[in-house]
C-alpha cells in the first residue's frame, strides 16, 4: 500500500502533518537506508523499512483509540446534520475507522474507536454481557425503590424487561441527584430510558467505564489517546 510518507507517519500518531513534515525536513526519517527528506515522498508501509530518530515505524493494520466524546457529535461515520466523532480522530484518516458501539448525541465519555470490525463485535456482542458504567445527573431523586427495580430489571414502556442493573446514589440536592448506573447490555437509550420508567429524567450523561476500561481523566473532552497494549488485551 503507498501513501505519502508525511501522511504515514502523522497517521502512525508521530506528529501532525505539520510537526512530520518537519521532522522530514530536518533528516529524521529513513526509507530503507536512506535520507528522506521530501515530505510528500511515497513509500510503501507494507514493505519499505521507515526508521524515525532511530528506530523502526512498524505497519499496523488495526487502531483502538479511546475517545473522550464531547457533546454535539454523534457516533457514526457520516452525518449530514452533525459533525461524527470520526471527526475529532486527527491524523488517522487513512485507517476507516468507526465507533465501537454508540453514544447519543447529548452524552459524553468513553467511547472506543477502532477499524477492526472483529473486535468491535466480540465487545458489542450481547452474549459477552460487558459492564458499562455511568455517570449521570438526574432530575428528581432516585431512592431505594428505584435501586430495587434496577436490580430486579427495569420494564421498559415497550415491554422490554433490562437486565438486572446496579444503581447508586452520590448525592442528592434539592430535587436532584447524581447517580452511578452500570448495565450489562447497550440498548438504544437505555439508561435514559430505565431512569424514565421510574418516573426521573437524565439531564446529563457521561460514561466512565467499558468493562475494565476507564476513561483516563487527563483527556480533556474530544481527546483520544492510543489503547495501551494491557488495555486492549484486557478488553479482549
Ligand atoms: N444510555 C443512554 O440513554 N444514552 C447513551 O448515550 C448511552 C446509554
Amino acid at each position: 500500500m503507498v501513501m505519502r510518507l508525511d501522511k504515514l507517519l502523522s497517521n502512525y500518531g508521530i506528529g501532525t502533518r505539520k510537526e512530520v513534515k518537519a521532522y522530514i525536513r530536518k533528516g529524521f526519517v529513513e526509507v530503507n537506508g536512506k535520507v528522506i527528506k521530501k515530505d510528500d515522498s511515497k513509500v510503501d508501509y507494507q514493505k519499505d523499512i521507515i526508521i524515525f530518530d532511530g528506530e523502526v515505524v512498524e505497519y499496523r493494520p488495526y487502531v483502538y483509540l479511546m475517545l473522550n466524546k464531547p457533546q454535539g457529535y454523534v457516533s457514526a461515520t457520516k452525518d449530514n446534520v452533525h459533525p461524527t466523532v470520526i471527526d475529532l480522530i486527527i491524523g488517522y484518516e487513512n485507517y476507516d475507522l468507526f465507533p465501537v458501539g454508540r453514544l447519543d448525541i447529548d452524552t459524553e465519555g468513553l467511547l472506543l474507536i477502532t477499524n477492526d470490525g472483529d473486535f468491535s463485535h466480540k465487545l458489542m456482542a450481547p452474549s459477552r454481557n460487558h459492564s458499562k458504567l455511568y455517570w449521570a445527573e438526574i432530575e428528581g431523586v432516585m431512592d431505594e425503590k428505584d435501586i430495587d427495580s434496577f436490580k430486579k430489571g427495569i420494564v421498559l414502556d415497550t415491554g422490554y424487561c433490562c437486565k438486572s442493573a446496579n444503581l447508586k446514589v452520590i448525592e442528592v440536592d434539592d430535587n436532584c441527584c447524581e447517580v452511578e448506573i452500570e448495565i450489562f447490555e447497550g440498548k438504544f437509550h437505555q439508561v435514559k430510558k430505565m431512569v424514565e420508567s421510574c418516573g426521573k429524567h437524565v439531564t446529563f450523561l457521561k460514561r466512565l467505564k467499558i468493562k475494565n476500561l476507564l476513561l483516563d481523566r487527563s483527556l480533556e473532552l474530544g481527546d483520544f489517546r492510543e489503547l495501551t497494549d494491557k488495555e486492549l488485551v484486557d478488553l479482549m
